[in-house]
């Protein structure tokens, strides 16, 4: 595609990008907060904008799987075939929502990697940001575009309600279809393993890769330490309101007055709150992930007492949702 062809949005975007700025940007997943990340400057601002702790390693945002490969040092891996066969056998996913940990070459600047060695690299399903990724002809670290730990942006809204004018640009692109971020999985030693659940499960992964994949996403309470990843926070994607998951609910103790409720799916059931989200009329676990970021953002603006959240099967596209929900509810 000639410049011409590309919405003056996109131009604009991928023009500031070049120049070291901030561009906020749609993915199928989540609002990132994109920067050049061959670009140190740009990088350490994306930390401080977000007031990320620079030990949290960013998400590098290309175009195609040919430029994927162009930014993993396969010399330094322990096993460069099995690597380079891994990725192959991925390739289908992409563009989408899934994340892979592999050797870094030098171009992807450190600090984007939190000083480490390895990148996280992935290719997004949706046509805004494959667009500005192509005609920056850059690298994009973009991590979801969000103050840390509070809940990630689905919506253009979102950004500019957390980020307002600390982000250069903000390209809205509506609102986010799968609305949780990426399946992360590292690919640096013989067993794969998932750093973060997401819409690609571990069976997905399994069946393309043909082996058993670890799954280092915590379960409960119980398993979240010790941290393989720098990125693996505890306390995450959380709203200011305290969040408690329905199945912890102690019936003997008394709600408090004001009480928001977010259900999976629609109910007969008489509620007698302030405030009910019901993500999905069938319980469709799609549904539910693609409104769950926003139903808690909302329901975080009313000045409730508590939010009470359904649970669910932690299986597939279930294991990201409630990976999300243990953390949204840690105190
Ligand atoms: P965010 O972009 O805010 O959704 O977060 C990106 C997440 O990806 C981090 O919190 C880490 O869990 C993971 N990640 C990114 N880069 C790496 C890496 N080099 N090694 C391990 N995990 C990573
Ligand atoms: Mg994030």
């Amino acid at each position: 595609m000639h410049t011409d062809d590309y919405t003056p949005e996109i131009q604009h975007a991928a023009r500031l990008l070049r120049e070291g700025k901030l561009v906020a940007f749609p993915t199928e997943t989540v609002y990132g907060l994109g920067a050049d990340a061959t670009n140190p400057a740009a990088i350490r601002r994306v930390f401080h904008v977000k007031g990320r702790p620079s030990s949290n390693p960013l998400i590098v945002h290309v175009p195609s799987f040919t430029e994927l490969l162009r930014y993993i040092d396969f010399s330094r891996s322990k096993d460069p075939a099995l690597l380079h066969n891994r990725l192959k056998a991925l390739e289908h996913f992409w563009p989408g929502p899934l994340s892979v940990v592999a050797p870094r070459v030098r171009e992807i600047c450190a600090d984007s990697c939190a000083g480490g060695d390895t990148v996280a690299l992935r290719i997004p399903r949706h046509d805004m940001a494959l667009q500005l990724l192509a005609l920056s002809q850059t690298p994009i670290a973009a991590p979801s575009a969000n103050p840390s730990m509070y809940i990630s942006p689905t919506t253009a809204q979102h950004v500019r309600d957390n980020l307002g004018d600390l982000v250069d640009y903000v390209l809205d692109g509506g609102a986010c279809d799968v609305g949780l971020e990426s399946t992360v999985v590292s690919l640096l030693d013989e067993i794969p393993t998932i750093l973060r659940p997401g819409a690609i499960t571990a069976s997905m992964l399994e069946t393309a890769l043909g082996c058993k994949v670890k799954d280092f996403a915590p379960r409960d309470d119980a398993d979240i330490s010790p941290l393989l990843s720098p990125g693996m926070l505890e306390k995450h994607y959380s709203p200011n309101t305290p969040v408690i998951l329905r199945d912890k609910l102690d019936n003997a103790t008394p709600l408090p007055t004001r009480v928001g409720v977010i259900r999976f799916s629609d109910t007969t059931e008489p509620l007698n709150t302030e405030a009910i989200k019901i993500l999905s009329r069938s319980g469709d676990l799609s549904e539910i992930a693609a409104n769950l970021f926003a139903a808690l953002r909302d329901l975080d603006q009313m000045n409730l007492d508590m939010i009470i959240v359904d649970t669910c099967e932690p299986v597939g596209l279930g294991a990201a949702i409630m990976d999300r929900l243990l953390r949204a509810s840690k105190r």
